[in-house]
C-alpha cells in the first residue's frame, strides 16, 4: 500500500483522483474536470502508468460508493469531459494527443459514445493540409435537464439541452419562509409549467439541478441551519424531489452554483482562482480556489453574508449583529429606503404606497433614474460589501471577483463603491491582481450553474450510474458509513 512518505507527485495525483471518486455527485466530476485541466497543462500527463497506478489504488480501496470506477470508466470519463468542454468540439486525434492514449483506444471509446448517441460527429475542423478532421460534440438532443435557482423571494427555472442551450426559462415570485412542503409542491407546479412551455415530457428530463440559499451538504442533499430558510433544516430536499420527479436531483448552495455558472459560461471562464458573490436577499459567496470549488468541512465555506462588519450593527437573520447581510442584503437596502421615506427625505421612493412595500429593486430603479437618496443607500451597501470582499481578496488572492444576484443588477452604482473600498483596504498586490466585475449571466448565473450540474449528473448516470436501473432512487442510505470507511481507508493509505 502506498505511503505518504516517498510518494511522487504522480502518486499523489492518483491518490487525489481516486479519493475524489469517493465523493458522489457533481463535485466529483468538477474535481475530475479540473484534474483534466491539470493534465492538459501540467507536465504530469495522464499516461498509462498513471492510469494503472490509479487502478491499483482504486482496487485497494475496500469500500467504494459507486463500485464502477475502473480504468475503462476513467478513460471514458476523461474523453467525455474533454469533448464536452472543448469549445467548438475536438477530434479523435486531438483527444488521443491530449490524454496520451492510443488512437485505437480513443476510437473505441468514441464509437461507444456515438453508438449510444451521447456524442455526435459535428462539422469538420480546420485542416493543416490533409483530410479535415471530424469534430466531436455532445449530442444536444440526447437528453434534457432542468436547472432551478431557489432564492428567498423568487425562483428561476431553466430547461436546457445537453449543450446547456436554454429552451425555456421562467422567473416567479417565491417565499422560502413557507417551508419545504409548501415550497416544494409549488416548485413542482412550476416545473410542470416549464416542461409544457419547453415542449418536453417529464421522461425526457434526465436530471435536475437545484440551488438553495443556504449551506448544503451536497452528498446528502440537505441544508444545515440555513438562516433565511426557516423550517428547512435537515429536510431531505434531494430525496423528496427524486421521488417526486423520478430522475436524479442534485442540491447545492446557490452561490456555489453561481460560481460554477460563471466559470462555465460567464465572466470567470475556466479561472482557477475566483470568487462569485451573490448579493440578493441573502449574501453568499462561491469560491473556486486552485481550480476547485471550496466548500469547507461542512459545506459552510463562503458564508460571507455573516461576516461581522459592524460590531453593534443591525440584527441579522442568523441572530448576530452587524453581519454583512444585515447591512447590504436586499432586505437591508429596502429597510434603509423605508426608513429614509419615513424620515421625510426627498426621494421618489416616497411615491410608493404603502411605504413598507418598497423593495431593493425599487431602490435600484430609483438610483438609476438619478434619485440621490436611493444612490446613497446603494453606495453604502457597496461600501459594506467592499469591506467584506477586501477580506476575501486578502484571504484567498483571487484573480477575479464576480458580483451577481438580484441586487448586483444595480451595476456600477454598486460596483464602484466596492472597487473603491477594495483599493483602499486590500494589500496592494492582491488588489492589483484582481478584477471586480458583474456577472455576465446576470440573474441566471445560479440557474445556469444548476444546468451545468444537472448535465454532469445526467452524463454520469448515462455512462456509469445506476439510478434508472434501480428504479429511481440512489441507494445511498449507507453513505455515512461509506464515507467513514473511505476516510479510514485513506488514513490507512496515507499511513496515519
Ligand atoms: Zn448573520
Amino acid at each position: 500500500m502506498l505511503k505518504r512518505a516517498n510518494s511522487s507527485p504522480v502518486e499523489w495525483f492518483c491518490h487525489d483522483l481516486c479519493h475524489d471518486y469517493g465523493t458522489p455527485g457533481w463535485y466529483t466530476l468538477f474535481r475530475i474536470l479540473t484534474n483534466i485541466q491539470d493534465i492538459c497543462h501540467n507536465p504530469v500527463a495522464l499516461n498509462w502508468d498513471v492510469i494503472e497506478y490509479s487502478e491499483q489504488i482504486v482496487d485497494s480501496l475496500a469500500t467504494f460508493p459507486f463500485g464502477a470506477c475502473n480504468i475503462r470508466n476513467l478513460n471514458r470519463r476523461v474523453v467525455l469531459e474533454l469533448i464536452r468542454f472543448t469549445p467548438g468540439g475536438i477530434s479523435r486525434a486531438e483527444l488521443a494527443r491530449q490524454i496520451d492514449l492510443t488512437r485505437s483506444t480513443v476510437s473505441a471509446i468514441v464509437a461507444e459514445f456515438v453508438d449510444t448517441e451521447l456524442v455526435r460527429e459535428a462539422e469538420s475542423g480546420p485542416t493543416t493540409g490533409g483530410r479535415r478532421p471530424i469534430l466531436l460534440e455532445i449530442n444536444p438532443r440526447r437528453g434534457y435537464v432542468i436547472g432551478i435557482d431557489i432564492g428567498a423571494t423568487h425562483v428561476s427555472l431553466v430547461a436546457a439541452d445537453f449543450l446547456a442551450r436554454v429552451m425555456h426559462e421562467m422567473e416567479l415570485p417565491f417565499d422560502i419562509r413557507k417551508g419545504p412542503q409548501s415550497c416544494l409542491s409549488e416548485l413542482n407546479l412550476h416545473v410542470q409549467q416549464l416542461l409544457d412551455k419547453a415542449g418536453l415530457s417529464q421522461s425526457q428530463v434526465l436530471a435536475i439541478g437545484v440551488g438553495v440559499p443556504g449551506p448544503v451538504l451536497a452528498e446528502s442533499g440537505i441544508v444545515t441551519s440555513p438562516p433565511i430558510m426557516p423550517g428547512w433544516d435537515g429536510y431531505p430536499i434531494r430525496d423528496y424531489l427524486q421521488k417526486l420527479w423520478g430522475c436524479p436531483v442534485s442540491v447545492n448552495n446557490d452561490a456555489e452554483l453561481g460560481a460554477l455558472g460563471e466559470w462555465a459560461f460567464g465572466a470567470g471562464r475556466v479561472k482557477r482562482h475566483m470568487a462569485y458573490i451573490k448579493v440578493g436577499s441573502g449574501i453568499g459567496a462561491g469560491l473556486i480556489l486552485d481550480g476547485r470549488i471550496y466548500r469547507g468541512a461542512t459545506g459552510l465555506a463562503g458564508e460571507i453574508g455573516h461576516l461581522t462588519i459592524q460590531e453593534h450593527g443591525p440584527l441579522c437573520t442568523c441572530g448576530n449583529h452587524g453581519c454583512l447581510e444585515a447591512l447590504a442584503g436586499g432586505a437591508a437596502i429596502a429597510r434603509n429606503a423605508i426608513q429614509a421615506v419615513k424620515a421625510g427625505r426627498r426621494t421618489q421612493l416616497s411615491s410608493i404606497k404603502p411605504v413598507e412595500s418598497i423593495t431593493a429593486r425599487d431602490v435600484g430603479e430609483a438610483a438609476r433614474l438619478g434619485d440621490l437618496v436611493a444612490q446613497q443607500i446603494v453606495a453604502d451597501a457597496g461600501g459594506y460589501l467592499g469591506i467584506a470582499i477586501a477580506g476575501v481578496i486578502n484571504l484567498s488572492n483571487p484573480s477575479m471577483v464576480i458580483i451577481g444576484g438580484g441586487v448586483a443588477q444595480m451595476g456600477d452604482l454598486l460596483l464602484e463603491p466596492i472597487r473603491h473600498v477594495v483599493r483602499e483596504r486590500c494589500l496592494q498586490p492582491a488588489a492589483q491582481a484582481v478584477r471586480i466585475t458583474s456577472a455576465v449571466l446576470g440573474r441566471r448565473s445560479s440557474s445556469m450553474g444548476a444546468v451545468v450540474q444537472a448535465i454532469d449528473t445526467a452524463l454520469y448516470e448515462l455512462t456509469e450510474g445506476s439510478f434508472f436501473e434501480k428504479g429511481g432512487i440512489k441507494e445511498d442510505k449507507s453513505f455515512e458509513n461509506q464515507s467513514q470507511n473511505i476516510l479510514e481507508t485513506n488514513q490507512a493509505y496515507a499511513g496515519v
